[in-house]
């Protein structure tokens, strides 16, 4: 490990002096914290603000001298904190606590600064610190957030709970495998959870851990939805999914960010498929599964958009049914509404669509398949998109206006709806193909068809813009 910014370490304050020097309100705040931490805190302030001697009220942790602070009182204290004025005074400061054998904060002033507080996610027991060593705040912020979004709701009660059983469960002397089961089936549960650990829980789990230990450990697959490309358009569950996994195929429409979001000890596997090659590797990816899952593994089949929009997950699930593995299903956004969202295009816009069709045009053979529904796809009150569509394009509009669609009808092709490097090219349904056969298409597309795409239609990116993005 090298170039670690700063080391994180949680201090034990129980019972140990933290000094404070300083009234302002960044001081309180601080007290405030070190206090929350079993500090006997120990503010020295000539000219307190208000919130330090009420919170000196308050706490008998906290006791407020109406002074300066002098060189003695940093003696034998855990921390030492000052919100000062001049980098000499600082510069004193941390001279005079270093001296006393305290480390010394100054409040922003890192300079000055032997450590430094980290943004704190607070689900005591369980404590989480984020430091970006000054970066930004505003990431730390956000980082905070995304943290607090996939830790489980009643996390705090779970880790209590966790720690209350440490010690009844090492007074059992468990075999190691029981024991580990015993845990692993704990974090299953906490992520899976709403609410509070129930009252039985610990001597369920030690049975159930028991007879696991005893058994070959069940394998199972999770058919997870990865949405159309933007990782922020994962869901939390196929976020706790990944995270727990012990094996994760992904197909090539899911982007690498998603990937990386699986538990950095899970096995990743790229088992794409593209476009025309034979595909007889889905029996492949099925026996795959199967026999991973046989081994005990908890495999997650990740897949663009939504697991069951076009994505032969019929097969997949009777498969693993018909071999007796446990399957869980995790949606995700499908690529039309993705970019439906990302045009800002409501498919059912009350006065212009009646209804909405997803097709393929593309069938076994790569064609296009021989059972559209012409008069449905030719509705002109309807809104269409098409899969797989880029390759049959010209075709497909050919029938279409053969079945009587306006050629006027607006259409559009998105190429890699909702990623950075979307691409958008609008027409009317009788000139989209030409404009498409103009451009070099290399990432998946969807051909939007109807009223409602008017409005997109002037927006679009040209086709020489277009052109360079590629
Ligand atoms: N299960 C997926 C679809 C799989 S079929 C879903 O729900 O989205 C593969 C086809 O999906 C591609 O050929 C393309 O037509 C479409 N597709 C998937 N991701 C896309 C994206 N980001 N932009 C445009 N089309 C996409």
């Amino acid at each position: 490990m090298t170039g670690l910014a700063s080391l994180p370490v949680f201090f034990n304050l129980k019972g140990k002096r933290a000094i404070l020097a300083g009234g302002s309100n960044a001081v309180l705040w601080k007290a405030e914290l070190l206090q929350a931490a079993g500090a006997d805190v120990e503010v020295y302030a000539v000219a307190p603000c208000p919130g330090l001697a009420e919170l000196a009220e308050r706490r008998p942790s906290v006791r407020l001298f109406l002074r300066d602070v002098q060189n003695e009182d940093l003696n034998g204290a855990a921390l030492a904190i000052a919100d000062v004025g001049s980098a000499a005074e600082a510069e004193r400061f941390r001279a005079a606590a270093n001296a006393a054998g305290a480390p010394a904060n100054v409040i922003d002033k890192p300079a000055f600064s032997d450590f430094q507080f980290g943004a704190i996610v607070d689900r005591s027991p369980l404590v989480i610190a984020i430091s970006t060593d000054g970066a930004s705040p505003i990431l730390t912020q956000a980082l905070r957030g995304r943290i607090e979004a996939i830790l489980p709701g009643a996390i705090k009660l779970w880790a209590a709970a966790a720690k209350s059983w440490r010690k009844p469960l090492k007074a059992l002397a468990l075999p190691p495998k029981a024991r580990r089961r015993f845990w692993e089936l704990f974090n299953a549960k906490a992520f899976a959870a709403n609410g509070a650990p129930g009252e039985n829980l610990f001597a369920e789990l030690l049975a159930e851990a028991g007879r696991q230990s005893q058994s070959v450990e069940k394998g199972s697959v999770a058919l997870v939805g990865a949405g159309p490309g933007d990782p922020e358009l994962l869901t939390l569950k196929a976020l706790r999914m990944l995270q727990s996994a012990d094996v994760v195929l992904y197909d090539d429409l899911v982007a690498p960010a998603i990937v990386d979001m699986a538990r950095r000890e899970a096995e990743k596997i790229a088992v794409g498929k593209r476009g025309y090659k034979p595909s007889c590797q889905q029996d492949h990816i099925i026996s795959m599964m199967i026999g991973l899952a046989k081994e005990g593994k908890r495999v997650v089949r990740l897949k663009g958009g939504d697991p069951m929009i076009f994505g032969r997950a019929t097969e997949e699930i009777s498969a693993l049914r018909a071999a007796g593995i446990a399957i869980e299903v995790v949606p995700g956004v499908t690529a039309a509404l993705g970019a439906a969202a990302a045009l800002q295009v409501s498919l059912t816009e009350r006065d212009k669509a009646r209804r909405v069709q997803f097709i393929t045009a593309h069938a076994h053979d790569g064609k296009l398949p021989q059972d559209i529904d012409w008069r449905a796809l030719s509705d002109p009150r309807a809104s269409s998109v098409v899969y797989m569509g880029a390759r049959t394009l010209g075709v497909l509009v050919e029938r279409l206006l053969a079945h009587g669609l306006d050629p006027a009808t607006p259409a559009l092709l998105v190429e890699r709806a909702t990623c950075a490097d979307e691409r958008r090219i609008g027409a009317t349904i009788a000139s989209l193909p030409g404009k498409v056969a103009a451009e070099t298409l290399s990432g998946p597309c969807l051909i939007f068809i109807g009223a409602v795409f008017a409005a997109t239609e002037g927006e679009v990116a040209p086709a020489k813009e277009a052109a360079q993005i590629d």
